[in-house]
């Protein structure tokens, strides 16, 4: 039996374990002069060190001393693209010295690029560069998160981005949760509706590699009626339905997604007024991406309008190559309060409980008894530093299933 005292931090900080909507959003419970107990994974006790030490000693935890940090969960991303090969780099630098996408896409840039890469990557070197990748993101307070397919666009590269991310969900700390997405864009040179009948054909091999389903609901890529179509067999095969939705055009996608029952919509940076109504009275997840915002220099999505409606948010980091090559939920965070209006505890909640609930896991996000050991701690003292000290990474001591990585 492992166990581990953290003891006497300045701060530990905890949202609330069942609330995924309203003002009890902004009220993490903020425990001070108290120590946290560990045995097995689990966080077994929370109270002061002198009642905690007897039963401590007894077991023989290892002693971590946690003066002048904080304390926080462990942060859940609920919305990624880990695995790929390749780089876009060329397409950013090409737009910073002033190309449109268009001149980019035309240049033989874009998603087409990152396509191209996967397929050729082999197995071992695709797991890889998402294994180093994901060290990053563990480094910076990530303890799970969740992995998406869809730069394969066939049934052979999308098994073998599905087969790398359930061995790398094995041979490291971090929980993976796998989405297939192969509804990610149609392969150029083939119709629409032949690749989707491809993408239904690939359910039964990819299901049992992934606790979801994705598509790119989207004018321009996949139609709100192909969505139900599709996610409603993917159910039929045990994968969840989830959707990016509404990232530059409200296409009809969230009223799709409510029909559906979907897990979560991602992006949202074009959201009606009567869709965040909608979503308020479901318990679909929001899943806002504020760094696809900045770097794509869209919208950001309206999270404080979806709060205030009574919407589940989430914040997540959507990190992939073409859009999102920033791995770190501390700087999307930071965005959440400086540029959608979120207050610091409600962004703390949406990359911890709120997420947990878009992943559908149980026990995972809080700081309280019987809670998963997932935590973080912080080199503040006040854990709202994390966010104000944008740009930096405040994690010093990463704690995952109750022990130390
Ligand atoms: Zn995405």
């Amino acid at each position: 039996m492992t166990s581990l005292l953290i003891s006497e931090p300045t701060q530990i900080v905890s949202p609330q374990p069942d609330v995924l909507r309203g003002p009890g959003l902004a009220a993490p419970t903020v425990r001070q002069g108290e120590s946290i107990l560990i045995e097995d994974g689990v966080i077994t006790a929370i109270a002061p060190l002198a009642e905690l030490a007897g039963r401590a000693g007894a077991i023989g935890a290892t002693v971590v001393d946690a003066a002048g940090r904080a304390v926080i969960p462990g942060l859940i991303d609920a919305h990624s693209h880990l695995v790929f090969a390749g780089n876009r780099v060329d397409d950013f630098a090409r737009r910073c010295a002033g190309a449109s996408y268009a001149e980019i896409a035309a240049g033989g840039g874009g998603i087409g690029l990152t396509v191209a890469a996967t397929r050729r990557a082999g197995r071992s070197e695709l797991k890889d560069l998402a294994r180093e990748r994901l060290e990053t993101a563990l480094r910076h307070g990530t303890t799970t998160m969740e992995v998406k397919s869809g730069y394969g666009l066939d049934l052979k590269t999308e098994m073998k981005m599905l087969e790398v991310i359930a061995e790398l969900n094995d041979e490291q700390p971090a929980d993976l949760v796998a989405t297939f997405l192969g509804a990610h864009a149609v392969p150029s040179g083939m119709a629409r509706a032949d690749y989707l009948r491809e993408v239904k054909g690939m359910l039964p091999d990819v299901a049992s590699l992934a606790r979801f389903c994705d598509i790119f609901c989207e004018t321009g890529y996949f139609t709100p009626a192909e969505a139900i179509d599709l996610l409603a067999i993917a159910r039929g095969h045990g994968l969840l339905p989830r959707m990016h939705a509404n990232q530059f055009t409200a296409c009809g996608c969230i009223a799709a997604a409510i029909e559906l029952g979907a897990v979560s919509v991602d992006h949202l940076e074009v959201l009606e007024f009567d869709e965040i109504a909608a979503l308020a009275a479901t318990d679909i997840a929001c899943v806002t991406l504020p760094g696809v915002s900045l770097f794509l220099e869209i919208p950001f999505a309206p999270a404080r309008a979806m709060i205030d409606a009574g919407c589940i948010p989430v914040i997540a980091s959507d990190f992939n190559p073409g859009s999102n090559p920033c791995q770190s939920l501390q700087l999307a965070q930071s965005l959440a309060c400086l540029r959608m209006g979120l207050a610091v505890g409600e962004a703390l909640t949406a990359v911890t409980v709120t997420a947990a609930h878009a992943l559908r896991l149980d026990k995972v996000g809080c700081l309280e008894p019987g809670w998963q050991a997932d935590l973080l701690l912080l080199d503040c003292p006040d854990y709202r530093e994390m966010l104000y000290k944008y740009g930096h990474n405040h994690v010093r001591t990463v704690i995952k299933k109750g022990r130390i990585v």
